[in-house]
């Protein structure tokens, strides 16, 4: 064993003991180096990607909401939006949870890992300020960056909410894409992006509001293929299985 084993075995001992992690399902004592979920509640997990082309998900999409245009060029839908995913989705988003956004997005760099997607630049959906307090973490900027260090690209902070007002989950599907509309804007000096192809990480699906609408942005901004890696889908369940 080597002095750097060593210490990192001594270094995980301390702060599993000191500061002990607990499983996001079924609550027992974990190591910190587990991601926030037990061995044998990860076993429970099962990925079920859906990869589309956008053609074939926003004609299901215009199915439930009318027409609309849509920006988004490839993506990735990791899990149904059901338990236990929903637990863990609950417990990074609700819980502080850090772990849990490392842990989705070592399923993510999966998922990607199979469709073979050549991207250069990876982004994230942002949060409002008040929800970042309170959470302390963005959890798509935290997958963002797990990503990126995986695949060594860059991370760029490239959009914000400029108008913070209604919580998204209290409207109504239609009402979300009004909403939506004009929530977002990109920030300023991201000339290097033109003609690049970008990943968008995105923790919830339910509409495909916010990822449309930020794929529109970043076209707006001369982005020529927009990506998505989407951890759960929540409304387009029933009608894509
Ligand atoms: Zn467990």
């Amino acid at each position: 064993m080597t002095i750097d084993t060593i210490k990192k075995t001594i270094h995980y001992l301390m702060t599993d003991i000191l500061f002990p992690s607990f499983c996001s399902i079924c609550g027992k004592i974990i190591s910190n180096n587990d991601f926030g979920v037990c061995s044998q509640c990860k076993r429970m997990i099962y990925m079920d990607v859906k990869n589309y082309t956008c053609d074939y998900i926003f004609k299901v999409e215009e199915k439930i909401h009318g027409k609309r245009k849509w920006f988004l060029d490839d993506g990735v839908w990791l899990f149904k939006y059901e338990r236990p995913v929903t637990k863990l989705i609950y417990a990074m988003k609700f819980k502080h949870n850090k772990s849990i956004a490392m842990l989705f997005a070592q399923y993510c760099i999966d998922a990607i890992n199979k469709m073979e997607w050549h991207f250069d630049y990876i982004t994230y959906i942002p949060v409002t300020k008040d929800r970042l307090l309170k959470r302390g973490f963005n959890q798509s900027e935290v997958m963002a960056r797990h990503i990126g260090k995986m695949y060594n690209k860059d991370v760029l902070n490239l959009l914000y909410i400029k108008n913070e007002k209604a919580a998204q989950k209290k409207l109504s599907g239609n009402e979300r894409f009004i909403n939506t509309y004009q929530k977002y804007e990109t920030i300023q000096n991201s000339g290097d992006i033109i003609d690049k192809s970008v990943l968008i990480v995105d923790d919830v699906y339910t509409t495909g509001a916010t990822i449309n609408e930020c794929a529109r942005l970043l076209k707006k901004n001369g982005v020529q293929h927009v990506y998505a890696s989407i951890v759960a889908y929540a409304m387009l369940k029933e009608m894509i299985l």
